[in-house]
């Protein structure tokens, strides 16, 4: 086992991981801007490393600084939490290039992952259901009305090097197909450097469930369920919960399995999430995240693990510490992501916080690296910290977050917290009756 590792993230996933590496007595690292001098996470660590200045370019995601804080340190390991250097495949090769461990997949894998067209072909021979669309890219605007016709209507053109819902454009008839084709390659090419795109069946009104799973990097693999993360604005989750509302035992036990045998069947070593749309009790997979995400905690609650020590542990060259057999969901969780964002327009609210008191109690989780006094720099995503519940139904879990939210106080800036608020009043979020279009036409009738 490592003796001390490196973490190369910041705020409440920073300090994430640091708790795991402390109760399983590893030192560790962290690394941070100068505008993150007085951060959480550089207090909690045992030593920290100035990497470079506020912008995100010329720290988190300076390459050579952080190599130079593992040599300095003598940090065996890095764990990349998640955005920032999480799927990049190039700092993965230089980590294992410095004889450090990379605290995730192996370079080939994110890179598969990171080429959506790649990805789907490659899930698809795993036997992974798909979304129907074109095989493989489509090169030129005559192909893709030929394909269009074969597809049907509506469909989305899809560029393969996409991410952050970008490169992503509707044709709800063949008479919108051009326009969508020539404007998602424009967008691409600006965007990723690749203007290769391909074509999906649009689906009008699913689920977005994903499932996790975690992979020993030696052929084995188990899954972990589901998570229901249908409750997004711009493509970007804001509720989390777990098991997914729409998905029976059985259905989980059996793209589970797909799941876990697929990424078995490739190696794959650590946390991962296989997202798909649901639609009329049929999943298709739309991309994998060859990362811990956001919502990993929802997970953690209803299987009672820790998934950050098993991400160190196969990094590690250790088995996972269980096996499918030990795994059974227990009870029902639900996450809510905090944003210092202004409603309505969700417009960023950095600033000095004034008052912070965390919830407790039974079933209540609290990942944030939030203190009284704490500025919030402007350079950085606007999430501020996640609250999660656990109940043993969903019923007691919403009754839970009710009651937390109501002890949570953030004062100074604005938050999306009146949001939750109002959400918890909802049919569909009571129900659990809603889908991925659900909440932006909610905010259009209610907020903005
Ligand atoms: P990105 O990597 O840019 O986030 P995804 O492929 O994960 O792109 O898709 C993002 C979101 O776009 C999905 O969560 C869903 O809301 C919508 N979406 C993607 N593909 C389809 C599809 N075939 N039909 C309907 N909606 C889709």
């Amino acid at each position: 086992m490592f003796n001390k590792i490196l973490v190369a993230n910041r705020g409440e996933i920073a300090l994430r991981v640091i708790r795991a590496a402390r109760e399983m007595g590893i030192g560790s690292v962290a690394v941070h801007s100068t505008a993150d001098a007085d951060a959480m996470h550089v207090r909690m660590a045992d030593e920290s490393v100035c990497i470079g200045p506020p912008s995100a370019a010329q720290s988190y995601l300076n390459f050579p600084a952080i190599i130079s804080a593992c040599e300095v340190t003598g940090a065996q390991a890095i764990h990349p939490g998640y955005g920032f250097l999480s799927e990049n495949a190039q700092f993965v090769q230089i980590v294992e290039d410095h004889e450090l461990t990379f605290i995730g997949p192996r370079a080939e894998h994110i890179r598969i992952m990171g080429d959506k067209i790649t990805a789907k072909e490659t899930m698809k021979a795993l036997g992974v259901p798909c979304v129907p669309g074109s095989e493989g890219g489509v090169p030129d605007f005559a192909t893709a009305k030929r394909l269009g016709a074969e597809i049907g209507f509506p469909l989305i053109v899809k560029a393969t090097a996409g991410g952050g819902g970008r490169g992503m454009k509707l044709a709800r008839t063949e008479a919108e197909l051009e326009r969508a084709f020539q404007t998602a390659r424009a967008e691409a090419k600006a965007a990723f450097g690749n203007d290769e795109v391909y074509l999906e069946k649009y689906l009008g009104a699913p689920r977005h469930i994903e499932v996790q799973v975690f992979g020993d990097g030696k052929g084995g693999a188990v899954h972990l369920g589901e998570r229901d993360c249908s409750l997004q604005r711009r493509h970007q989750k804001v509720l989390e919960e777990a098991p997914g509302p729409s998905i029976s035992p059985e259905q989980r036990a059996r793209i589970g399995a797909t799941c876990a045998e697929a990424v078995a069947r490739i190696g794959y070593a650590g946390a991962g999430t296989i997202e798909f749309l649901y639609e009329d009790g049929q999943f298709y997979f739309i991309e994998m995240n060859t990362r811990l995400q956001v919502e990993h905690p929802v997970t953690e609650a209803i299987y009672g693990v820790d998934l950050v020590r098993e991400q160190i542990r196969v990094a590690a060259g250790e088995p996972l510490s269980f096996t499918q057999a030990d795994l059974s969901p227990r009870g029902h969780a639900i996450e809510v992501r905090i944003n210092a964002e202004k409603l309505p327009s969700f417009s960023p609210s950095p600033g000095r916080i004034t008052q912070y008191h965390a919830p407790g109690g039974l079933g209540v989780r609290i990942d944030s690296a939030l203190y009284d006094g704490y500025r919030i720099p402007p350079y950085y995503d606007s999430l501020i910290g996640k609250l999660i519940v656990h109940g043993r139904d969903r019923p007691e879990a919403l009754a839970r977050l009710d009651r937390a939210l109501g002890e949570l106080i953030v004062d100074g800036i604005d938050t999306t917290l009146p949001l939750f608020h109002a959400l918890l009043k909802t049919d569909a979020v009571i129900t659990g009756d809603y889908t991925i279009h659900w909440l932006e036409e909610w905010l259009a009738r209610n907020l903005e």
